[in-house]
């Protein structure tokens, strides 16, 4: 290779890596030092529209904690999502976000400083560790006056379609819940009760959209499973998450091995070093902000994955469209996107990223890019 064809190769790399360090030094150049932020947090709980119910329980509110935070002017909005299986609570969250203090850091940007002191604060709590990170990134998003795709590089048009989930039941709910995927591509079903084959063939004669299975962990045996993907496969599956229990190493690696669909790790992969010794189980991970305590640690969970060879999903709890709008500045990274959160509850708080065409697509709104709703 001559110093010309040299030069070409290795051009757009540093480009690429060097655009949020870009904006951040733009915005950290127009700050006012004298300014300190403010972080502030309420409870809140959401209302589902159906009963929820997968392999392990079912349920029709979501404690939520709402967080914000006060900065020269601006505000950026944060949600931790707590459902109860996942040992959080309203009461957690209070006891952990009261020891968060955002007062003694000069400036929003600090990001990395201030996240890696929070996630030292105390062990778990990752969901309210992500209502601080969303809030965070809302506010220097909002500084600089760009979406986080945006700042992250990322061309919004890539973002994939995401799956519309139907939650275990009778065939004739099923078929009513159906009735609200229209504009959706491709459909997700709970599983790992005794009515998986119901389950199955209720959504499939109902449409012929690709599919894709959740048994949350509900199947306990590899020879079923292994039988119920093959099924699956015959059905237009595309690929299956958490089939057996996450503590079931090896169970988990002779199935990925042996299907012919992806396995994808929800239950078993929670953070960033969870990566490297899921690589021989699964052949993917479905990230979710509030497992992996925000947006900075699920950015760099994709990457990691990806450099893997392992397939990456950006899933949800229900959560209201500040989670989910969050979640959307990343999805033009990933493979498979599970983004309906916000589509399953009664009570939204903010206006934000819509579905358009089965595709969770950000709008142009600085930051996470969301509106607070007027009733709010
Ligand atoms: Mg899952």
């Amino acid at each position: 290779m001559n110093r010309k064809e040299f030069l070409k190769s290795t051009v757009a790399t540093p480009l690429i890596l060097a655009s949020p360090f870009a904006f951040f030094e733009k915005g950290i150049s127009k700050i006012n030092s004298s300014k300190r932020m403010k972080f502030s947090f309420r409870p809140y709980t959401l209302e589902l529209k159906h009963v929820f119910t997968v392999s392990a329980m079912s349920r029709t509110t979501t404690p939520v904690m709402l967080t914000k935070i006060e900065y020269d002017g601006l505000i950026g909005y944060g949600e931790a999502s707590m459902p109860p299986y996942l040992g959080e609570s309203h009461e957690t969250a209070n006891l952990f976000l009261s020891k968060v203090n955002l007062s003694k850091y000069k400036n929003p940007f600090e990001l990395e400083t201030i996240l890696a002191d929070i996630d030292a604060i105390d062990k778990g709590n990752p969901a309210a560790k992500a209502s601080v990170d969303i809030a965070l990134h809302d506010l220097i998003g909002k500084l600089l006056g760009q979406p986080w795709y945006n700042i992250y590089g990322l061309d919004v048009k890539k973002t994939p379609f995401t799956v519309f989930t139907i939650g275990i039941d009778t065939p004739e709910v099923v078929r009513e819940k159906m009735k609200e995927s229209a504009e959706f591509k491709i459909i997700k079903i709970k599983l790992g009760k005794e009515n998986d084959k119901e389950m199955i063939d209720t959504v499939c004669s109902i449409t012929d959209k690709p599919i894709t299975a959740d048994p949350n962990q509900g199947w306990k045996d590899k020879n079923y499973a292994i039988e119920m993907i093959h099924y699956l496969k015959e059905k237009g599956a595309l690929y299956i998450e958490q089939p057996l229990p996450k503590e079931k190493i090896d169970d988990l690696a002779w199935l990925t091995e042996k299907s012919p669909i992806p396995i994808l790790a929800d239950e078993g992969v929670q953070r960033l070093s969870d990566i490297p010794k899921a690589k021989n189980v699964y052949s993917g991970i479905n990230i979710k902000l509030m497992k992996s305590t925000g947006m900075r640690e699920a950015h760099k969970m994709i990457l990691l994955a990806k450099s893997l060879g392992m397939k990456v999903m950006l899933g949800c709890m229900t959560e209201t469209s500040c989670g989910i709008s969050a979640a959307s500045q990343l999805s033009p990274l990933v493979d498979w996107a599970d983004l309906d959160g916000a589509t399953l509850i009664k009570n939204d708080l903010f206006d934000g990223t819509k579905i358009i065409q089965g595709k969770v697509t950000p709008n142009s709104l600085p930051g996470i890019g969301i509106k607070k709703l007027q009733k709010s």
